[in-house]
């Protein structure tokens, strides 16, 4: 009902239009010489694209609750319409569109504009980089928001962290991976800087958006695939296609997922409705990470104990092989773009800053924090 009520209010309102009525009441005078009060703003619709299918677990339904959060927040003076992948633009076609101001609002992921900007994909993750903690401490408090907004401001957008899947898995596999001669000519959606270390180790890897992969797997299209983790992993039948699941998502470990705004849209608003959508990023960030945590377990659980998948840790000598070359590609990308260049020198910067902590202090107890030193 209190929802209804705000999409009537809303009804009827164009965001870029409204969005151009922004400096007229900000600028009215009230009768005793203030500011007149926000609620005279008249409501804004804003229209939101999302690379993922609408609801698809923890990453649709992150996007949606974002949308739900900003309209809540605001008390119906900001609503936001939700479009899932395809519905009104292709999953890849997202940033262009908000770029471009067809919507005001998208929901996806960097890493899935490397070609248009080389330095995107260290706002999603880097191979073996951050962890979800790390990777949001950086971006608050190393320097990362301020050069994601810095290399979005070229494109027209405005950038926010909403949304987190905490460390992914590594991928599902027709046959098991016993070195990395069975990596080499596979066929495996990987996207980010984490397909290029594939590619650097011989496979040949694609990037297709979500809604895709089951078909494309299913069909022999690709080999292999990652996607996300045993949540949404599960909720896609990935199982159904391939049976050898790996661990860990070394190629993501701590994933960003982002908001992008289209810069006038945004840059239109009062102060106050900025913030909204800049807290309510913030939530939906946290809140999403939380979801993987609760769901995970109970989701692969269901995959071994139900489906007869078979979990496998990566051959050491695979890991080692992973890790050498994604230090070199992440070093390799970074040099052949100066601004990949002033984001990379910022993320190892604070790398180094916050791994030995980490690494006393958070892996020491998640090894030791039961009697097996097991999971
Ligand atoms: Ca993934």
């Amino acid at each position: 009902m209190k929802r209804r009520d705000m999409l009537g209010l809303a009804a009827g309102t164009l965001g870029l239009a409204a969005c151009g009525e922004k400096a007229a009441p900000a600028a009215a005078a009230g009768s005793a010489g203030q500011p007149a009060p926000a609620k005279a703003d008249k409501p804004i619709q804003w229209t939101m694209y999302t690379t993922w299918p609408r609801n698809f677990p923890g990453l649709g339904s992150g996007a949606a609750h974002l949308a739900e959060s900003i309209g809540r927040l605001s008390a119906g003076r900001l609503t936001v319409k939700l479009y899932g992948a395809g519905e009104r633009v292709p999953a890849l076609e997202v940033f262009d569109a908000v770029a471009r101001g067809s919507a005001q609002m998208g929901h996806g992921a960097a890493y899935y504009w490397k070609g248009k900007a080389p330095a995107a994909p260290f706002f999603t993750c880097v191979p073996f980089g951050f962890t979800a903690a790390e990777q949001n401490a950086w971006l608050e408090f190393g320097g990362g928001n301020a050069l994601w907004r810095e290399l979005y401001a070229q494109f027209n957008l405005v950038p926010f962290a909403a949304g987190n899947t905490g460390t992914q898995m590594g991928g599902w596999f027709r046959q098991p991976i016993r070195s990395l001669d069975d990596l080499k000519g596979l066929k495996i959606r990987m996207p980010g800087l984490g397909g290029e270390v594939l590619a650097r180790l011989g496979a040949a890897t694609v990037n297709i958006p979500g809604g895709e992969i089951f078909t494309a797997l299913s069909t022999g299209t690709i080999d292999a695939t990652e996607w996300v983790g045993p949540y949404n992993d599960l909720a896609f039948g990935l199982h159904k296609a391939a049976k050898h699941y790996y661990y860990s998502g070394w190629h993501e470990p701590g994933p960003t997922l982002e908001a992008i705004v289209n810069k006038e849209a945004f840059d239109a608003l009062p102060d106050d409705l900025q913030a909204i959508v800049e807290a309510a990023c913030a939530q939906t960030n946290l809140r999403m990470q939380s979801e993987y945590v609760a769901r995970n377990q109970q989701a692969l659980e269901t995959l071994v104990n139900e489906h007869g998948v078979t979990l496998h840790a990566w051959p050491e000598a695979v890991l080692t092989a992973l890790r050498d070359t994604a230090a070199t590609v992440v070093a390799d990308f970074a040099a052949a773009d100066t601004f990949a260049a002033k984001v990379y020198a910022s993320y190892k910067a604070f790398r180094d800053q916050v791994l030995p902590y980490s690494r006393l202090a958070e892996e020491h107890f998640l090894r030791t924090r039961q009697p097996d030193g097991g999971a």
